[in-house]
């Protein structure tokens, strides 16, 4: 059987929705808000910025009235259909990081590192059941030229303290058995593999059980200043009256305009397949269950499922003309065709192997590929944007940024320059369409050309800007 067949096949009877939102026991609709109301805390979006700013500042305070207001349901975008690479790294990784940062990305490091063992700490304290595996994750080198970037991956990781190791071809075929595999790296703390949608449900209750007052299919339509009262938010059925705001409302219209500008809507895409059985895991190995990612510019991210399923995708990061999110756009059949291909010539042995899910989901892409943040309205309100790929665990530590914006106290947190800074904004459309085109175009050619990066992606490099995600 050729490649295309076989991926068709594979795909036949796939259900068009994230796999980890499709489940029997996904929790029921809270109300939405039915009347005015007031609060000293209101949170937009219940993605995990939201939620984890909830449940932080409950725990600031203990007394605090807070409100989350989400517009379908907790967890249902970005936060609800990702991979579950819940990584230490708050700056897109490490040499993006070390690229953009390089006076404090010593204490980043340590700040991510400190961030990942408070989730895994209150996934424990909360009960929270997502399959929390810090299992670590492995890179793959699949092309020559990927191979010295590995090593020097691996040599700025050690220099910074992460428990990394370098891996030949026999001994990352040893943890995942790919013929298309030359080397690898595997850090080994630095991340951990969870289910995300069961996060958010997770987080969702523990914010309810400490009395966050949580209002669904609840989109706030317009923010205003109401004078001494603080701000105004408006909803279909009532507004709510907050002295402070935080907004994490992830890539969707900007309540605040001024976000359109740094912002862009970058669609990642995703399979899952049924579950392997033990003579088909035993095929590729995997007993220490990393996620793994490969090393090209256009790279595919992949894990096992608590029922030993394997979640695969990423490789296109599409942008649609113009910027528009689009429930259609979930889907992408040439998307989906291309990745089963590439899957089963990772994994010939998997041959036969069907895929159960398939789907697509919104990343909230900026131009440094790391969250920024700010305060608007007089310092009543802050948000936290701009994850472009990783934010399951970041987007915990920008919920601790939100909030210390809001206290006005400074923190080490807030003094940092990746704080204090926002990055390049994108031109407007049309031009925007344009050059992220030329730019997803030029990243596919540096991967066909042994990562040689043409003079645009150079041009773009000088200027610390970029498409991602
Ligand atoms: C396919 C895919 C794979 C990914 N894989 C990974 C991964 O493996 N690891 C990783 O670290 N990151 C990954 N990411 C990125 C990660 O999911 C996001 O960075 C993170 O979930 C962002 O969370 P958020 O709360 O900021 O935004 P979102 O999850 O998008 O939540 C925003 C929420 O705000 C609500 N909202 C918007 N506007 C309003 C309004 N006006 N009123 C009320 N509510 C509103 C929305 O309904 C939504 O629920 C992936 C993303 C995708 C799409």
């Amino acid at each position: 059987m050729t490649a295309q067949p076989q991926a068709a096949a594979a795909l036949a009877g796939c259900r068009p929705v994230p796999y980890w939102l499709d489940r029997p026991d996904a929790p029921q609709a809270m109300p939405a808000l039915a009347e005015g109301t007031r609060a000293g805390l209101a949170v937009i979006g219940g993605g995990f910025t939201g939620l984890w700013t909830a449940l932080l500042a409950r725990e600031r305070d203990p007394a605090a009235d807070i409100v989350l207001l989400e517009g379908k349901t907790a967890g249902w975008a970005a936060s609800g259909r990702n991979g579950g690479f819940c990584s230490a790294s708050l700056t897109h990784g490490l040499a993006n990081g070390i690229a953009r940062f390089p006076a404090e990305i010593a204490t980043l490091v340590r700040l991510g590192q400190a961030n990942l063992d408070e989730i895994g700490s209150t996934v424990d304290a909360c009960g929270i059941d997502c399959g929390f595996e810090r299992t670590g994750e492995m890179a793959v080198a699949t092309a020559p030229w990927q191979l010295a970037g590995l090593a020097e991956d691996a040599a700025a990781a050690r220099k910074h303290g992460e428990d990394v190791v370098l891996l030949d071809a026999a001994a990352v075929r040893d943890e995942l058995d790919s013929p298309t595999y030359l080397g690898g790296t595997w850090r080994t703390r630095s991340c951990a593999m969870l289910d995300p949608a069961r996060l958010a449900w997770g987080l969702r209750r523990a914010c309810a059980e400490s009395g966050v007052r949580i209002y669904e299919n609840t989109p706030v339509r317009e923010i205003a200043d109401a004078g001494p009262a603080g701000l105004r938010l408006t909803t279909p059925h009532g507004s709510v009256h907050a002295a402070r705001v935080a907004l994490g409302t992830g890539c969707f219209l900007p309540l605040l305009r001024r976000l359109r500008h740094y912002l862009v809507p970058a669609y990642d895409y995703a399979l899952v397949t049924e579950p392997l059985s033990g003579p088909q895991l035993g095929s590729i190995g995997w007993r220490n269950r990393q996620g793994v990612a490969d090393a090209a510019n256009q790279f595919h991210y992949y894990r096992l499922t608590g029922d030993n399923r394997i979640l695969w995708g990423g490789y296109d990061a599409v942008y649609y003309n113009g910027g528009r999110i689009r429930p259609e756009q979930d889907q992408s059949p040439e998307t989906f065709a291309m990745l089963a291909e590439h899957f089963f010539e990772a994994f010939p042995q998997l041959a036969g192997l069907r895929f159960t899910h398939a789907w697509g989901g919104v990343i909230d892409t900026c131009s440094r590929f790391c969250a920024f943040y700010c305060l608007a309205y007089g310092k009543r309100l802050a948000y936290a944007a701009g994850y472009t790929g990783l934010g399951v665990g970041a987007t915990r530590f920008g919920a601790n940024v939100i909030l210390d914006l809001l206290g006005g106290e400074p923190t080490e947190r807030t003094s940092l320059q990746m704080v204090r800074t926002k990055p390049l904004p994108f031109p407007p459309e049309p031009l925007r369409s344009g050059v992220i085109q030329m730019t997803r175009a030029s990243i596919a050619k540096a991967d066909r050309n042994e990562g040689r990066r043409d003079i645009w992606l150079r041009t773009l490099d000088r200027l610390g800007l970029g498409f991602d995600s």
